[in-house]
């Protein structure tokens, strides 16, 4: 089966366009009607329902932002009664209150037919065994993946994130085939795999879904040729739903919005502006068929670009490129923006180099310094000091031509930067203490 649902995956784009209306108005009547925020932000803005009149007049409507979710908190934006919610989310709210996102049964049903597109546009069939090793709890990701995996009849491991000598033995004797977590936590898992002696290549594992952090196309490959299997990027966020906003197909050119539940814009983050197709922006996103939290212009902070040209494997849905980061994970450094994913990028192309590192941000005098601390192999590492220095050397270069900065290189002691089993820490932000 290469489809969950040919005829909304690969629907006429006509076709699709009008279902996109039909919905967005929809949606936004029951939002103005049942959301007090939302009236008062369209009121305030001089826009009501019946001037969505085409998929254009998208753009008339006000952005809706984390805030609105946190001035809201918890369940403000709620556009049904308590009694319709049958599950409430919850980001982990690293800083002030956090986010709260529900879901009526039919949202649940949605969300679950997104992750069994995803799944099966990732290759996973009903003889899958797949191990689900995102957190189940308030985070979106283990539950998310959970129903779509049972929707396409697959057989889930809920294994959660963590005890990872645990995860490793229930690969061996479960025959996992797909693995789902964060791409750091594959990472991770691999080093210990080494470390007990087990061979990828022993395990039936055939593919990975990959999501909940940005990761670059070295990183892919590192993960696909240290545990021999495919690598999907898989792209969602608890706002929207949660996992299976968007998936990569076989052909990893981009990962497909699923738009006859979603509305995808690409703007610029300072002034807000819809941009045109192909260029790099902040993704917004519409959701026109939730019911519990239907959401308008959701900022995401996520930076990418919409590609519209025809994919070869049929479906019609516009593909949003790898993400490049999130502004949040984005640093100024001396006005120069650097993503951890650019230096990951230059990182694993350096033979010797392990995908850990981490970037520390400080300020000396008036002056803010970067400071990449970069593991290297264990042979590496015993080398005479010249080598290691010719290597930091070529590792700075390397840095300062992608990045157009000065920055400080340290090499560190094999496996002396934090592992993760859910999403990785790389900045390290000084300035703001
Ligand atoms: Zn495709």
């Amino acid at each position: 089966m290469i489809y969950w649902d040919q005829e909304k995956e690969c629907m006429p784009l006509e076709q699709l366009r009008e279902l996109q209306l039909r919905r967005l108005k929809e949606t936004v009547y029951r939002v103005y009607a049942f959301v007090p925020a939302y009236q008062k932000k369209m009121d305030e803005a001089g826009v009501k329902p019946d001037d969505i009149k085409t998929l254009d007049d998208l753009k008339k409507l006000p952005f809706t932002t984390k805030q609105d979710l946190r001035d809201n908190y918890p369940f403000g934006l709620f556009a049904v009664p308590m009694s319709e919610v049958v599950r409430i989310h919850s980001s982990s709210g690293t800083t002030g209150k956090p986010t709260v996102v529900g879901y009526t049964r039919k949202d649940i049903d949605i969300w679950a037919e997104l992750m069994a597109r995803a799944l099966i546009s990732a290759g996973a069939t009903r003889h899958s065994v797949i191990q689900n090793a995102y957190g189940y709890g308030l985070f979106t990701g283990g539950l998310g993946v959970h129903y779509g995996a049972e929707k396409i009849g697959a057989s889930v491991i809920p294994s959660s994130g963590g005890n990872t000598k645990r995860q490793i033995m229930l690969m061996q004797d479960f025959g996992t085939t797909i693995l789902t977590c964060t791409p750091s936590y594959a990472l991770f898992m691999y080093e210990v795999m080494k470390e007990m002696g087990i061979d990828p290549a022993d395990l039936k594992l055939k593919a990975g879904i990959f999501g909940a952090e940005p990761w670059s196309e070295n990183m892919r490959r590192e993960i696909e040729n240290n545990l021999k299997i495919d690598a999907y990027d898989i792209y969602g966020l608890s706002e929207i739903i949660g996992p299976g906003v968007a998936i990569e197909c076989s052909y990893k050119n981009g990962l497909h919005i699923a738009e006859d539940h979603f509305i995808a814009e690409i703007i610029d983050p300072e002034t807000g502006e819809v941009l045109e197709d192909g260029r790099q922006g902040e993704l917004v996103i519409t959701a026109i068929t939730k019911e519990a939290l239907p959401i308008i212009r959701y900022r995401t902070r996520d930076l990418t670009a919409l590609d519209r040209t025809p994919c070869a494997c049929g479906r019609t849905h516009v593909r949003m490129q790898k993400v490049l980061g999130r502004s949040d994970d984005m640093v100024i450094i001396r006005g120069v923006n650097v993503f951890p994913s650019m230096v990951e990028s230059v990182l694993l192309n350096i033979p010797g180099v392990e995908p850990y590192y981490l970037l520390v941000v400080d300020r000396r005098g008036n002056l803010d310094e970067l400071e990449v601390h970069v593991e290297v192999s264990e042979k590496i590492f015993s080398d005479e000091i010249r080598k290691l220095e010719e290597l930091e050397d070529l590792i700075r270069r390397e840095l300062e031509s992608a990045l157009g900065i000065g920055v400080k290189v340290r090499l560190v002691e094999p496996k002396s930067i934090e592992r993760s089993e859910g999403k990785a820490k790389r900045v390290i932000d000084r300035r703001k203490i």
